[in-house]
C-alpha cells in the first residue's frame, strides 16, 4: 500500500524523521509527565481558589447551623400547647439575627422569622399559613409535632466533621461550604502562571498591516487561550525574532514571573531554528523527534525559576506550524498543566468512534486526525474535518476531537473504530 509518506521521496526522510530517531509518543509523554509536579500549595481567598485542587482536609470547627433555628416564618410554640382551634398569646417576636429571643411559656407563642433562633421554651414552629393572628393572639389550625419546622444545630455539618478532602477540585458548592464552616482562606495548588512566546522573524500581530513575506502570529493566541482554558493564568509575551540574544532575553525575562514557559517555532531543522539551542543553553532542555503527526519536533526541559516560588520551570518548545503547536498542547502541555494544579485526571474525556471514511496515516507515528463527532443511537461517529496539513487551522476550528491512529497502523478503513480525544471537557457539546 502506498502511504503519503512513501510518495514523498527523499525529503520525507529529513522532514518526517528517521524511524530510528523517533521517540514513541507514549514514552515521551510519560517521561515529560513524570518530571512535572504539582505547584507548592498556597493560601487563597475562597473565590480565587474556585477550580483549584485542595491541599488540606477541611474540618468544621463548629456545627452548622450553629444553633436551632426556624425553617419557616410563623410562630414558635410549645408543641404540647398546640391543636386545631387552640389560641396562644403572642408575647413578642424574634427575627433572623436576633441574639436574645424571649422565652416561650405555657400558652404562649413568639412570632418567628426564617433563620431566627428558636426561643427557649419553644420546641416547634407553626407556619404563618396555618394560623390566624388578631390583637396579640394567634389561633392555630392544627396540632404541631415536636421539632416541626425547626432546623437542628449541626444538622448540616457536625463539629469536627471533614467536609472536604485534600485532592478535591473546588466546585461552586464547595466554595459555599468553605464559607459555611468559616474559612476565609484555603490551602490549594495555585493556577500555574504560563508565559507564552511566539518566535519567528515572519510573525506580525493582528491589527498591523502585513509586509511581503509576513504572516500573523496565531500560536501565541491559541496557546494562551488553551492554557487559560486549562486553569492557568496565561499571558502572551511579545513576538520574538529568530535571534539568539532576543530569544535569550525573552526567555530569561519570562522566568521572573512564570511557572511554565511555552514557546512555539524554532525547533525544527532550519538555519534560524534557534529556540532549541537557546533553551539548551539556559537550562536542562532537550530536543526530541517524537513519533506523532502533527507535532514531531519537540523541546522539553526545565529552566531555573527566578520567580518568587523559585520552583524550577518546565519549558515546552513546541513546533511552529499552528496545528502542530495545537496538537502538542493537547498531548503534552494540557496534562502537564493539570498535574501542576494537583489534578489526578490529566486527560480530557476520550470516546470510541466509528470512522466514516478511510484514513491513511504515516508509519511509525501516532497520527491525530481532526474529526467532527456525531452521536447516534449506535454510538459516536467520526468524520475528518478536511485538509489535515499542519498549517490548516480551519480543520481544527471545525473539529470536536482528535482521532488517534496508532503508530503501527497506516490505514483505518471506513467503519473501523478509533479512539477520539475530545477537544472540550463536555461530552454533550459535540452531540
Ligand atoms: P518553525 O517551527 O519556526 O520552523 O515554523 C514552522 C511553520 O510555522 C512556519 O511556516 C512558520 O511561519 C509557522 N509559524 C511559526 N510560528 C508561528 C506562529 N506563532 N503563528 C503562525 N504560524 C507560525
Ligand atoms: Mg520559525
Amino acid at each position: 500500500m502506498t502511504t503519503p509518506e512513501a510518495t514523498r521521496g527523499d525529503g520525507a526522510h529529513h522532514s518526517h524523521g528517521d524511524p530510528a530517531e523517533l521517540v514513541s509518543l507514549g514514552d515521551y509523554r510519560r517521561d515529560v509527565l513524570a518530571r512535572v509536579g504539582a505547584l507548592d500549595p498556597i493560601e487563597l481567598r475562597l473565590l480565587e481558589a474556585h477550580g483549584s485542587v485542595l491541599a488540606e482536609d477541611i474540618v468544621a470547627p463548629a456545627p452548622v447551623p450553629g444553633f436551632a433555628n426556624s425553617a419557616m416564618d410563623g410562630f414558635a410554640v410549645r408543641a404540647g400547647d398546640t391543636g386545631a382551634g387552640e389560641v396562644l398569646q403572642v408575647i413578642g417576636e424574634v427575627a433572623a439575627g436576633a441574639g436574645d429571643p424571649p422565652e416561650v411559656g405555657r400558652g404562649q407563642a413568639v412570632a418567628i422569622m426564617t433563620g431566627a433562633p428558636v426561643p427557649p421554651g419553644a420546641d416547634a414552629v407553626v407556619p404563618v399559613e396555618d394560623t390566624v393572628e388578631t390583637d396579640g393572639w394567634v389561633r392555630l389550625r392544627a396540632r404541631a409535632q415536636p421539632a416541626a419546622h425547626i432546623r437542628a444545630a449541626g444538622e448540616d455539618v457536625t463539629k469536627g466533621e471533614t467536609v472536604l478532602k485534600a485532592g478535591r477540585r473546588l466546585r461552586s458548592a464547595d466554595i459555599g461550604m468553605l464559607a459555611a464552616v468559616g474559612r476565609a482562606l484555603v490551602l490549594v495548588h495555585p493556577r500555574p502562571r504560563v508565559a507564552v512566546i511566539s518566535t519567528g522573524d515572519e510573525l506580525v500581530e493582528p491589527g498591523v498591516p502585513l509586509e511581503p513575506g509576513q504572516i500573523r502570529d496565531t500560536n501565541s493566541y491559541t496557546l494562551t487561550a488553551l492554557a487559560r482554558e486549562t486553569g492557568a493564568t496565561a499571558f502572551r509575551q511579545a513576538i520574538v525574532p529568530d535571534n539568539r540574544r532576543a530569544l535569550t532575553e525573552a526567555f530569561e525575562g519570562a522566568l521572573s514571573h512564570a511557572d511554565m514557559l511555552v514557546t512555539s517555532g524554532g525547533v525544527s531543522a532550519g538555519r534560524y531554528d534557534l529556540v532549541k539551542k537557546v533553551l539548551a543553553e539556559l537550562g536542562d532542555v532537550a530536543f526530541a523527534k517524537v513519533g506523532i503527526r502533527p507535532g514531531m519536533p519537540q523541546a522539553f526541559g526545565f529552566l531555573a525559576g527566578t520567580a518568587q516560588s523559585r520552583q524550577s520551570v518546565p519549558c515546552f518548545g513546541l513546533p511552529g506550524n499552528p496545528v502542530s503547536a495545537y496538537v502538542s498542547f493537547e498531548v503534552f502541555v494540557r496534562p502537564a498543566l493539570r498535574r501542576m494544579q494537583g489534578r489526578p485526571d490529566l486527560n480530557r474525556p476520550r470516546v470510541q468512534a466509528v470512522m466514516e471514511v478511510e484514513v491513511a496515516s504515516p508509519p511509525h507515528k501516532v497520527e491525530f486526525v481532526r474529526v467532527r463527532l456525531q452521536h447516534t443511537s449506535a454510538g459516536w461517529r467520526a468524520r475528518p474535518t478536511g485538509e489535515q496539513g499542519s498549517g490548516i487551522l480551519r480543520s481544527v476550528v471545525d473539529a470536536d476531537g482528535l482521532a488517534e491512529v496508532p503508530a503501527d497502523i497506516t490505514r483505518v478503513a471506513a467503519g473501523e473504530t478509533v479512539v477520539v480525544h475530545l477537544l472540550t471537557d463536555e461530552l454533550g457539546s459535540t452531540a
